[in-house]
């Protein structure tokens, strides 16, 4: 049994950010996000969102090249700190044996940890996960298309909340706008 799927609309890349750093507030260590979506979809921007909601150490950008990168939590000005966030990006791995190899500071029930890339094989190891889906409803980079105006534009969010951990929780709406456009 599972609620059903939350979707937000993002129209822009501070709006996805912003929702990231809402959705920060509801997550705790040993918590999972898998993220979905097309290269470009705007799955490393939410995660910026999420590293700044959880105050965490360093740039979120784009981990391609190591696999995973670890962002260990700085203290809040009432000196608490929350999870670490560890960040994978799964496009090149083939096993989460793999992410256990990374020899991580953090273990990964002590961080929150957001999956790129891992739909269709981090599953089953977590009964409780949100699956994040980012998709650009007015499609892809065509032949005709300029790339910046791809690249632009609104996303549409769809969580998928599995397991008890997320029974009851509200996830956030869609963030306030601000004045422009
Ligand atoms: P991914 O990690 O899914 O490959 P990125 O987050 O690296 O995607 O890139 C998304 C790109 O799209 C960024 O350049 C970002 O500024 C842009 N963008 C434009 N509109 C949005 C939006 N609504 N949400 C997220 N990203 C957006
Ligand atoms: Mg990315």
């Amino acid at each position: 049994m599972s609620a059903p799927d939350h979707v937000v609309r993002l129209p822009d890349a501070d709006a996805t950010r912003a929702w990231g750093r809402a959705l920060a507030g509801l997550l705790r260590a040993g918590d999972l996000v898998v993220l979905s979506g097309d290269l470009g979809a705007g799955k490393t921007t939410l995660t910026q969102g999420l590293g700044a909601g959880l105050h965490v150490r360093g740039q979120v950008a784009s981990p391609t090249f190591v696999i995973a990168r670890e962002h260990p939590p700085l203290a809040r000005p009432d000196g608490t700190r929350g999870p670490a966030l560890v960040h994978v990006d799964a496009y090149r791995l083939g096993s989460f044996d793999e992410v256990e190899a990374l020899d991580l500071d953090a273990s990964l029930e002590e961080a929150v940890t957001v999956v790129e890339w891992g739909e269709g094989w981090v599953e089953p190891l977590a009964e409780d996960r949100l699956e994040v889906r980012l998709e650009r409803p007015h499609g892809g980079l065509g032949a005709d298309d300029d790339v910046q105006d791809a690249a632009a534009g609104e996303r549409v969010l769809t969580v998928h909340a599995v397991g008890e951990r997320w029974r009851g929780v509200a996830l956030p709406g869609a963030p306030a706008t601000t004045e422009e456009d």
